[in-house]
């Protein structure tokens, strides 16, 4: 079993308080990332996992019990690190066996295990080599095979991608969902990247200053933020942001009005953000809800362009499959996918639905 959940976590390091009340439920087997930027706490919350953090309140439960005062080694997690340190002497099948020589396990236990986890990771040809003799993606694949050897309750995983180069941080990606669905265990995985976190996740929660935002499958946190800042984080390009309020059966913003969406609430008059994602306005289809705008720029990205209109005084991101061209300035039409658009109060920052 591999049930981890936390309740109330708070930290203070001086001046700075660290976590805000963190609670989360993580099932046995789910693949968990943790997501949030720089200093919001994802570090912290995964040493409080681990045991490795004196916490000011709040509490640790393993497989239903708690286990707060328990000592790490007590705790039986797996910690997996940014920086791997492999043994410089050893060859990689001596490296990814030491945790388990530690255990005294016997050497057809280790010959087993290391034979299963190298074929899982694709290294059974690097097992002879020194780490002077590998690649750095193949020295990570060996760190990883190490960490991954031993069967702990849950393994934690702080950004462990973070060193590697783009192409074969995409390519551990795959390896490590498929890893993970293989061993079936708990992996809790903290992340400041979200397509990583999008990718990888069964489920995501959304730390900011200490704070859970959201705690969502990936595709509800993209598609039904909590909060505007949570809009704005989860997505590339982000969001567009439109300052408007709702007048009877419409919505008014600077220089345009759409047709109010049906599942809004918002009471007429109030500030409102309205949120459109790239992906849901269109610059080469005519439709009934329409935006103003001109060019502002171009980002031609090989399969699609990414066009930057100006509506008002504020720029909205919109995706085109085909090569779209025109000069800065020029009028055009931004078509609105409303039933995809996102309404948050202005005030709170809270999704209204
Ligand atoms: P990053 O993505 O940069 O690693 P994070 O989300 O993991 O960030 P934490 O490392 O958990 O964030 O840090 C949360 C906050 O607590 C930050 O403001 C950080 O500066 C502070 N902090 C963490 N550890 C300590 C410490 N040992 N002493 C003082 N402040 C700390």
């Amino acid at each position: 079993m591999g049930t981890v959940a936390v309740r109330g976590l708070s930290k203070s390091f001086g001046k700075v308080q660290a976590l805000d009340g963190v609670t989360l439920d993580i099932p046995d087997g789910s693949f968990f990332v943790v997501l949030g930027p720089s200093g919001a706490g994802k570090t912290t919350t995964l040493r409080a996992i681990a045991g490795l953090e004196k916490l000011d309140a709040g509490s640790v439960h393993l497989d239903g019990r708690d286990a707060t005062g328990d000592s790490p080694a007590a705790r039986d997690l797996a910690m997996v690190f940014q920086n791997y340190a492999l043994y410089p002497r050893h060859t990689a099948y001596e490296n990814i066996a030491s945790p388990l020589r530690a255990r005294r396990c016997s050497p057809s236990e280790i010959a087993a295990a290391v034979e299963r986890m190298s074929s899982l990771l694709h290294i059974e040809r690097l097992l002879q080599r020194r780490p002077a003799q590998l690649s750095g993606g193949e020295m990570q694949r060996v760190a990883l095979a190490r960490a991954l050897v031993r069967q702990p309750r849950a393994f934690l995983m702080d950004e462990p991608l973070t060193n590697l180069d783009l192409k074969l941080r995409v390519e551990m990606r795959t390896e490590l969902t498929r890893i993970h669905r293989s061993l079936g265990a708990t992996f809790i995985y903290v992340t400041n990247d979200q397509v990583e976190a999008l990718s990888m996740a069964d489920q995501v929660a959304v730390l900011k200053e200490g704070k859970v935002q959201q705690v969502g499958t990936p595709a509800e946190v993209y598609e039904r933020p909590a909060n505007q800042w949570v809009a704005g984080f989860v997505g590339s390009p982000p969001i567009g942001l439109l300052a408007c309020h709702a007048e009877g059966d419409r919505l008014v913003g600077e220089g345009w009005t759409l047709p109010r969406p049906r599942w809004t609430t918002a009471e007429d008059g109030r500030p409102l953000l309205l949120g459109l994602r790239a992906e849901d306005l269109s610059v080469e289809q005519r439709g009934d809800a329409s935006l103003p705008g001109e060019l502002y720029g171009l980002e031609p990205l090989g399969d699609r362009t990414v066009v930057d209109v100006r509506v008002g005084t504020q720029i909205l991101k919109v995706k085109a499959r085909t090569t779209v061209t025109g000069t800065p300035g020029e009028r055009l039409l931004v078509t609105v996918d409303l039933d995809r658009a996102h309404l948050f109060d202005a005030d709170t920052g809270l999704a209204l639905s």
